[in-house]
């Protein structure tokens, strides 16, 4: 069910997320490993929720890096992991870990901008990508050129197509072993009456493959739809506008249950760029720790130590999980119900 704009008038204030819920949510068997390299990208998206960078400094240290290598290499229940950044593919850290998840057998997923393809030293990534047999998970918010060059930047728009023909050149989106999905968030609101959530994904997944084919020549696999949580850059943009609240009560409004049993946090470790564990990334931008059933925030040194990826009990959440909640639902996947 998703909630009418009319629905943002109510007055009193929404119910906090824990309360909406009829028991914490208990955290699966982890099977995803999500690393956050850093912040550092080429790109200043405005909704940004990492608020990443060309200027950021934060950047995956060595001994997090040997520590993720052999977290890796130790625990064959990971079935995925999962690169994102900032551009996951500035860190020199970066194809170390490819080559050893993939030599694990786990699928590998690139959280890919497509635009840093264009970056001196970055030219040879499609070439790499396509060796691994990575799967590549693009942003491309739009696939008009107008809203794409608004929320990524000038220029934003012309590189992504040149990226995603490159892509499909190698084989990515026709080769079945080459996954290439696409990645849609919504515009950010300009007013109470702008708020909305994605549309309905298998929709818009066909006039996206529609217009890239006709105009670009474009294939690829599937488009994943992912509503605007209010965290980072799309936080400040809410607060700046005074539709925080407004926005926050819209997404309680349209919360739906059916949605939790699959949210991605209840089978996913998200690690930042200096080992720390939260429950997924949104978390992790927040500053809300994983934590181990004794109450004590989780390290990869940690885990490591336990020996045991499962040593968390129950996910923490705070409001923003709203967001994923809402509607058909959100996550690093797409749509969830
Ligand atoms: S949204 Fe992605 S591409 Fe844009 S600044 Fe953030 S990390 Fe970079
Ligand atoms: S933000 Fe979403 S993925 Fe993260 S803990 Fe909340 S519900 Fe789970």
């Amino acid at each position: 069910m998703v909630a009418s704009p009319q629905s943002t008038a109510v007055s009193h204030p929404w119910i906090p997320f824990g309360q909406r819920l009829a028991a914490p949510i208990t955290k699966g068997a982890i099977e995803t490993l999500q690393i956050n390299l850093g912040r550092r990208c080429n790109l200043a998206c405005v909704h940004c929720h990492v608020e990443a960078g060309p200027q950021r400094t934060e950047m995956l240290d060595g001994a997090t890096l040997a520590d993720l290598l052999t977290l890796i290499d130790r625990f064959p229940q990971l079935k995925t992991v999962d690169l994102t950044g900032g551009a996951p593919e500035m860190n020199y850290g970066f194809r170390s870990l490819v080559i050893a998840a993939r030599s694990r057998g786990c699928e590998v997923i690139i959280r890919s901008n497509l635009t840093i393809y264009f970056e001196a030293g970055y030219g040879d990534l499609p070439d790499f990508f396509a060796a691994q047999g990575v799967r590549v998970v693009a942003s491309l918010p739009c696939y008009l050129q107008d809203n794409v060059d608004k929320m990524r930047g000038h220029g934003t728009f012309e590189k992504s197509i040149q990226a995603l023909q490159w892509l499909n050149r190698l084989g990515y989106g026709r080769d079945r072993h080459l996954t290439l999905d696409l990645v849609y968030n919504s515009p950010l609101p300009s007013g109470r009456d702008r708020f909305a959530l994605p549309p309905d994904q298998a929709t818009l997944e066909a006039a996206y493959k529609t217009h890239l084919r006709q105009h670009f020549a474009i294939e690829f696999n599937h488009l994943l739809a992912l509503a605007n949580l209010p965290v980072g850059r799309t936080k400040h943009f809410l607060e700046r506008h005074q539709l925080a609240a407004p926005y926050l009560q819209f997404l309680a409004d349209a919360f739906n249950g059916d949605t939790v049993d699959r949210l991605m946090c209840r089978n996913l470790l998200s690690v930042d760029h200096r080992g720390h564990i939260y429950d997924c990334d949104f978390n992790q931008m927040e500053h809300i720790p994983a934590r181990a059933v004794d109450g004590t925030p989780l390290t990869v040194a940690a885990l490591l130590d336990h020996g045991n990826l499962d040593a968390i009990a129950t996910v923490q959440t705070a409001d923003h999980c709203y967001g994923c909640t809402a509607g058909c639902g959100s996550s690093c996947g797409g749509t969830l119900t």
